[in-house]
C-alpha cells in the first residue's frame, strides 16, 4: 500500500483540480486555492493516522474504520457542517464532495496497492462487514516499516518511484485542467 508521499499527491490533485469556486472573501484567490488543495492532500494522507492507535488499546485498527466507505460518508458530512460556517451555497457541497473525494483516493489507492499483512486489504464496509478487500491488481509496492529489514531501504525507494512515477503525472494533469477551467471565466472579465 502507498506511502503518504503517494496519498498526499493523489490528494493534492483532487484539490488542485477541482479548486473552489470563487467565494465572497478578502483573502486573494490563489492563496484560497493553495489551502484548499493542502487540505485535500492532507485528508487523502490522514487515513493512515489509524497506525497511531496503539495495539494495546483497539487490536488490529489498521485499514478498518478509518479505511471504510463510512469513514468518506463522515467525512462529508463533516465537512458539511464545517464550510458551512465559511461557505454558502452550492460551494459548501461541491467542497464537501471534493473533501470526502480527497479521503476516497486513500481507500482507492490501499485498494490497487500490494498488503503483504495478514489479513491484507481494507475493510471497506466497516462496521458493516467483517470483510477484508483488495482489487488484485497491484499498481503501487508494498512499504516496510521495520527499519530492521535489510531491504527496508530498497523495497521503500521502490515504491517511492512508482508512487511519484503515477503522483506527478496526475498533479501535473490536475494543474491543466485546473488552468483549462479557469481560462474562460479570466476571458469572461477581460
Ligand atoms: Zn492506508
Amino acid at each position: 500500500m502507498p506511502s503518504p508521499l503517494g496519498h498526499l499527491l493523489a490528494g493534492l490533485s483532487v484539490g488542485i483540480a477541482a479548486d473552489p469556486s470563487p467565494q465572497p472573501t478578502s483573502r486573494p484567490p490563489a492563496d484560497r486555492a493553495t489551502r484548499f488543495a493542502l487540505t485535500c492532500a492532507v485528508l487523502a494522507a490522514a487515513p493512515d493516522l489509524d497506525l497511531a492507535v496503539p495495539h494495546a488499546l483497539i487490536d488490529h485498527f489498521h485499514r478498518t474504520a478509518t479505511h471504510s466507505l463510512t469513514a468518506v460518508a463522515l467525512v462529508f458530512i463533516v465537512s458539511l457542517v464545517v464550510t458551512g460556517k465559511v461557505t454558502a451555497g452550492s460551494g459548501r457541497l461541491r467542497q464537501a464532495l471534493v473533501f470526502s473525494g480527497a479521503w476516497g483516493t486513500h481507500l482507492l489507492m490501499d485498494w490497487l496497492g500490494a498488503d503483504p499483512s495478514v489479513p491484507s486489504g481494507i475493510q471497506l464496509f466497516w462496521p458493516f462487514s467483517p470483510d477484508f478487500y483488495m482489487s488484485g491488481v497491484t499498481i503501487f509496492p508494498a512499504i516496510e516499516r521495520n527499519i530492521q529489514r535489510s531491504h527496508f531501504l530498497v523495497q521503500n525507494a521502490t515504491a517511492a518511484v512508482v508512487e511519484v512515477a503515477v503522483g506527478v503525472p496526475l498533479v501535473l494533469l490536475a494543474n491543466w485542467v485546473s488552468a483549462r477551467r479557469a481560462r474562460p471565466a479570466e476571458e469572461a472579465q477581460s
